[in-house]
């Protein structure tokens, strides 16, 4: 894993309209995304130069900004450009978009009214969120410590920056006890997600998944359940108990970071990646890369 910290690196940054040195993208204390966390993500992944799914993520990044009140300040049209500024700039071929936006530094209390929204989009080389021989095997889990809040308690389909607290205390804790992630369960205790990845069991030859009714209907989430249904493979959205992991032979995550990543054991329960979840590996390797194929043609 590269070291380098993410503010000390060569390239360049898109801030507020234009594409700054790298160095430079910087924020003051005092903002009040940072201290009251209203800040909306995206994770994005370019494929031989372009960006699987890309406006798909820029009118979600504006969705999750209106779920918290406020409105980006660049198009979807200008988003689009500027993700391929960003792009041509940092000479990035397959790698990870990040665009941020969040309230900046005008009013520093609950009430943030007239603050101005700014937004930024940087990328990186990002191969595999998981090591790929671990990935292979299948990743590890344990259970989160911390639930998926209910619909009534948080904008719970904003890609918000604060619903990700409970995430990086779930990953660092599994962490600490030796698996790569953590699975959460929802406020009434049933299977959800993990801490960045939704989740996928495969039972005799069916796909089923947990009904996203508390947490993100993720983008790799919904190109999965297309290709499996192109190979006819029945897919079927519904509500799980955790018991119901020991019917499943197959398990895995999608997530745009994640792509899809096979589970071998969620704390003691085993699993052995299969046909199903390679065949849609491989589908899915083939759907991000699709226009590098019809270019060529
Ligand atoms: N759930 C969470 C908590 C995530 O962070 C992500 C990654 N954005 C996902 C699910 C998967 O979403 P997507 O497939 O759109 O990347």
């Amino acid at each position: 894993m590269s070291m380098i910290p993410f503010d000390d690196r060569d390239g360049f940054i898109w801030l507020d309209g234009t594409l700054v040195n790298w160095r430079d993208a910087k924020v003051h204390v005092l903002t009040h995304g940072l201290h009251y966390a209203s800040s909306v993500f995206e994770g994005e992944r370019a494929y031989a130069g372009k960006i699987f799914k890309s406006r798909e993520h820029s009118e979600r990044l504006h969705k999750s900004a209106e779920m918290l009140g406020f409105k980006i300040p660049y198009s979807v049209d200008v988003l689009e450009r500027a993700k391929e500024e960003v792009l041509v700039a940092n000479k990035a071929v397959d790698a990870y978009v990040r665009p941020l936006a969040w309230r900046g530094s005008e009013m520093m209390a609950v009430s943030a009214q007239a603050s101005t929204i700014h937004v930024a989009i940087a990328c990186w080389a990002w191969p595999s969120m998981f090591k790929p021989e671990i990935k292979e095997k299948g990743i590890r889990l344990c259970w989160a410590r911390y639930k998926r809040p209910s619909p009534e308690t948080e904008p719970v389909f904003s890609k918000a920056a604060g619903l990700y607290m409970i995430c990086t205390i779930g990953k660092h804790e599994a962490e600490a006890k030796g698996y790569q992630d953590a699975l959460m369960l929802d406020w009434r205790g049933n299977l959800a997600e993990a801490t960045g990845a939704n989740l996928f069991l495969v039972i005799n030859g069916e796909i089923h998944t947990p009904t996203p009714d508390c947490f993100l209907d993720g983008i790799t989430r919904r190109t999965v359940m297309d290709l499996a249904r192109a190979r006819q493979i029945k897919v079927i959205e519904r509500h799980m108990r955790p018991e119901e992991l020991d019917k499943a032979q197959e398990i895995f995550l999608t997530g745009t970071a994640a792509e899809i990543t096979p589970v071998g054991e969620i704390e003691g329960r085993m699993f052995t990646p299969g046909a199903i979840t390679k065949q849609l590996m491989d589908d899915y390797a083939s759907a991000v890369r699709a226009h590098t194929k019809h270019q060529a043609a």
